[in-house]
């Protein structure tokens, strides 16, 4: 199972990595949206998780273009992003994110929180409940 985050906060992306790689999942890592969607059409990872705040194109307009992109279209979004009101939530939903979830990021609930999103067909045993 590939996941691709695109955070450019150095610290965060470490935590998201190492939590992804201790359940088994390969992670990809970009630190722009520019990255961020080449890799999505590249390696076209089971699940994208999304900063808002980045340098250059913002997480919403990363969102639209993923959504608007036929070969990427279907690939879940999960927006990671420490704002936290309604307003921004539904925001990035309707910019095309599937889920949300606010940092900081509790390492106790991330994983099983993005697990919901793996296609059906791939949720395994390799992954331990
Ligand atoms: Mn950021």
């Amino acid at each position: 199972m590939k996941i691709l985050v695109i955070e450019d906060n150095v610290q965060n992306m470490y935590l998201i990595h190492f939590l992804l790689e201790s359940n088994g999942l390969t992670v990809l890592e970009a630190l722009n949206g520019q990255d961020g969607i080449r890799l999505a059409h590249e390696e076209k990872p089971e699940i994208i998780l999304l900063d808002i705040q980045l340098p250059g194109m913002d997480g919403y307009e990363i969102a639209k273009i993923i959504r608007s992109s036929p070969d990427i279209q279907d690939i879940p979004i999960i927006a990671v992003t420490s704002y936290a009101m309604a307003g921004d939530r539904e925001r990035i939903l309707a910019a095309g994110a599937t889920d949300y979830i606010e940092k900081p990021i509790n390492p106790e609930t991330f994983v099983d929180q993005i697990r919901v999103h793996f296609p059906q067909n791939q949720v395994n045993s390799e992954i331990p409940e």
